[in-house]
């Protein structure tokens, strides 16, 4: 079985670390690999040298710069199959879900090769008499990014050929659940030969973590994760001086009104709540019906959980198992807090064996109803295949829902009504808006966006912001007296 290796000044190199842990298979509980939780003295090895290396690849031109990015997305599109494929086998999700995430973080690696334009300054000649004034758009330094579990292959890319193309030396951080896939991604990496410490892998958990917060030499954080180490790593590294972005959890209200579509609107609507077994930070995980929606929506959604197939990833199913055994039994116990404030269970997932299977942690889709809008399972983030269904008389009741809840990562309306759609994405107080589309993850030309709980900082991940955070703005006022010259 192999131990995961760091990948560090251009080489791959053992952690001493003793706080080792095994990467599990969540279908089947089998040991995949193990993986060493680096000591803070290995991630200042990794950060040192990076730093090293920043002063030369800022000065690498552009043009050049860009070109690793074009090898990049070939290679990834060659290895396209066996990433999925890690991806289904570390993280449980099915083949198709993790095709569909290596997809998007190809789609990254193809938005920042447009650096060449996305980073150019801006420029005002004469702005007063005599002065010309400009922006230049210059890389940060060492830039760090700290990934989650639940979408292995593609949050990285949120950031990485961002802050690689704009001429930034980055230290990679994946979680210690799901390291197999940046593992494979940084094999790439190698064979592209960036310069040694301009990207780097370190494998760990929270020491990890807090020498790259307290390291001076970081520059920039990007963090995906939970809310609660999200506010954790803002507060810890803002207080270091650093740029920081972080992405946090969820609870994601899906409004249906009387006037949705039927069979489209639950379809889409259980591919949010049950794809990627809800361990998506845009699960949908409260369905509101509005008015003359309840009765059909509530049946609907009942049967289309019931009907949804579960198992191993890579067989024909459509839903895979949640991450942990600690994942499941957490799920488990948050749906009977539910019972006990009162929600009834109309489908239930719990206990469920899958044949051949059995050692899996599995949950199959499960409906809660009548769950009280000020539970406390109302307003936690459940992160498992489970879908609470609410009832309210009409739209202003929804937003309230909406615009009340500690989160605010994306809310969701299906209707045939163009007038309620533009009410709700206007007044709807949460980062990414879905009209009819239960899952509104921007393409990577778009910020993933967030609000409220869900996101700390300003600028996002991806496109534009993605550029925007990756780079400082200097402003050069310049005048040259009038030369009384000889030469013209
Ligand atoms: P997590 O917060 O447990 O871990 C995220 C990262 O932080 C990992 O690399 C982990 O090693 C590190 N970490 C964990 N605890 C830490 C601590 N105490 N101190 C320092 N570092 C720590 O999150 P997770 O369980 O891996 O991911 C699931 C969560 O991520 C969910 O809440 C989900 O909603 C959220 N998420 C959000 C988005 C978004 O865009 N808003 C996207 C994906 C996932």
């Amino acid at each position: 079985m192999s131990s995961l290796l760091n990948f560090i000044a251009g080489k791959w190199v053992a952690s001493h670390s003793e706080n080792v842990r095994p990467v599990h298979n969540p279908a089947s509980a089998e040991v995949l690999a193990t993986v060493a939780l680096s000591s803070a003295a290995e991630t200042h090895a990794a950060i040192e040298s990076a730093h090293n290396a920043f002063a030369e690849w800022r000065r690498v031109p552009l043009t050049e710069r860009v070109q690793f990015l074009f090898r990049l997305k070939a290679r990834l599109e060659e290895d396209f199959e066996e990433l999925s494929k890690t991806i289904t086998l570390e993280c449980g999700k099915t083949l198709a879900e993790s095709r569909g995430e290596m997809r998007r973080a190809i789609e990254n690696v193809e938005v920042a090769c447009s650096a060449s334009v996305l980073t150019q300054g801006l420029f005002s000649e004469d702005i007063a008499a005599g002065i010309d004034e400009f922006t230049i758009r210059q890389p940060l330094g060492v830039c760090a990014i700290i990934a989650p579990f639940n979408f292995p292959g593609m949050i990285p890319f949120w950031f990485l050929p961002y802050a690689l193309v704009a001429g930034n030396a980055v230290v990679l951080k994946p979680s210690e659940r799901v390291p197999l896939t940046m593992a494979h991604v940084f094999r790439i990496l190698e064979e592209l030969r960036f310069p040694a410490g301009v990207v780097s892998l370190v494998n760990g958990g929270r020491e990890a973590v807090d020498a790259l917060l307290d390291d001076e030499r970081v520059q920039a954080v990007s963090f995906v994760g939970s809310s609660a180490t999200a506010r954790y790593v803002y507060a810890r590294a803002a207080a270091a001086g650093k740029r920081v972005q972080c992405q946090g959890g969820a609870k994601n209200p899906i409004v249906i009104a009387a006037d949705a579509h039927l069979d489209s609107t639950t379809q889409v609507v259980a591919d949010s709540a049950f794809g990627c077994a809800g361990q998506r930070c845009l699960a949908a995980s409260m369905a509101v019906l509005v008015g003359d929606a309840r009765a059909p929506f509530r049946d609907s959604l009942r049967q289309a959980a019931a009907n949804r197939l579960t198992g191993f990833g890579l067989d024909a199913v459509q839903m895979g198992p949640v991450i942990s055994a600690d994942s499941k039994t957490r799920i488990q116990g948050l749906i009977e807090t539910a019972e006990q404030e009162g929600a009834r269970v109309t489908v239930d997932g719990r206990n469920a064996s899958i044949r051949g299977f059995e050692g899996g942690y599995f949950l199959k889709p499960t409906v809660l109803e009548g769950l009280p809008l000020d539970s406390n399972v109302a307003r936690t983030e459940i992160f498992g295949p489970v879908l609470s269904l609410h009832e309210v008389d009409d739209l202003d009741q929804a937003l309230a829902i909406i615009n009340q809840g500690q989160y605010g990562n994306m809310a969701c309306l299906f209707t045939s009504s163009g007038d309620l759609a533009r009410r709700f994405r206007s007044e709807a107080d949460v980062g990414n808006v879905g009209i009819n589309v239960g899952v509104a993850a921007p393409m990577a030309m778009f910020p993933f966006s967030g609000a409220r709980g869900s996101f700390f900082g300003d600028l996002h991940g991806q496109g534009r912001d993605a550029f925007q955070f990756f780079t400082k703005q200097k402003v050069v006022v310049e005048r040259w007296p009038r030369a009384v010259s000889r030469l013209f």
